[in-house]
């Protein structure tokens, strides 16, 4: 039976030595916070930021506009923000609406500001090697997989999901360990090929977002499994790994909820006393 990977607990750790840095700050670190229009997903992550913000000593100002903001005056805002010298990261919550790209609206955000690693000089920088901050969820399976001590020099890690949030950067920090990094996407599946590459998992990462996506027979005898799914089923939070059988077979496996998402909140909050930091 699988050890619970509990970020929970791991998070509570982190945020202790966050909270006595923030303390050594000139003043409290700003976190500014953008969303558009109404998303549950997104309302819950925001209020684990305001959360996490207030037992931090974080001040959180969050800026809610209308579904159908244009991009214009969303930019507006942004530069706004990286105007105000009092604010020290932006945040933008996803998903915004329909009309407005993302990866258009994210490089507006200053790459100083950029909280969550997401801007293209942030990106480049982590294709380098030199990342300053790096995006959130990404770090945060990093730091499950660090929790374990486990040596990923060859280990055979099959990432599902491939979003530029998520498995794309987790993709080059794995590489960066000398891990062999196989992500799988829709045209894996299509191709048939899904189920071999979790087979042949010895660490899997899922960030699909569909429940019970992956079946928990097909995962390899002692894997570590970090499922990053978040999906509300009749009121509960799931994720996207069939937990009863995997937990049969992992060696190590996440909860959802309490695995990676209380991890996500806290390596933003990472990133944002980095900046305060070096501004200071
Ligand atoms: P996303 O942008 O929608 O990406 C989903 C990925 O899954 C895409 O790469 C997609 O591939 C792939 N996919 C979809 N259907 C597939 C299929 N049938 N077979 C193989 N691959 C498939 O989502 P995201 O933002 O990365 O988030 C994924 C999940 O993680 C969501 O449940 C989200 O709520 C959760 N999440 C959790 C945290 C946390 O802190 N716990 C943080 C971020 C996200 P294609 O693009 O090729 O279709």
């Amino acid at each position: 039976m699988a050890k619970l990977l509990e970020g929970k607990i791991i998070a509570e750790r982190i945020k202790e030595g966050l909270k006595k840095e923030i303390g050594g700050l000139p003043r409290k670190p700003v976190l500014a916070s953008v969303m558009a229009g109404d998303n549950p997903g997104a309302e819950a992550y925001v209020r684990s930021q305001q959360k996490t913000s207030a037992a931090l000593g974080v001040e959180y100002l969050f800026h809610k506009l209308d579904k159908d903001i244009n991009e214009a005056k969303l930019i507006e805002l942004i530069q706004g923000l990286n105007a105000d010298k009092a604010v020290n990261g932006v945040i933008l919550q996803l998903p915004l609406p329909a009309h407005i790209d993302y990866k258009n609206i994210c490089r507006f955000v200053d790459p100083e500001k950029d909280v969550e690693g997401m801007h293209p000089a942030n990106m480049g920088r982590l294709i380098c090697g030199k990342a300053k901050v790096l995006p959130c969820t990404a770090a945060a399976v990093m730091e499950l997989l660090k929790s374990i001590d486990v040596d990923l020099y060859g280990r055979e890690v099959v990432v599902v999901g491939h979003s530029g949030i998520v498995g794309k950067p987790l993709a080059l920090l794995l590489l960066d360990k000398l891990s062999t990094v196989t992500v799988c996407h829709i045209g894996t599946n299509v191709a048939g090929m899904l189920e071999e590459h979790i087979r042949a998992a010895d660490i899997l990462v899922v960030a699909v977002g569909k429940e019970r996506f992956i079946n928990g027979e097909l995962i390899k005898d002692g894997a570590i499994v970090i499922d990053v799914g978040i999906n509300r089923v009749d009121g509960k939070i799931v994720g996207d790994v069939e937990f009863e059988t995997a937990e049969k077979r992992a060696a190590y496996i996440t909860p959802v909820p309490g695995g990676v998402g209380p991890l996500t909140v806290t390596m933003l909050m990472r990133n944002l006393v980095e900046i305060a930091k070096q501004k200071k």
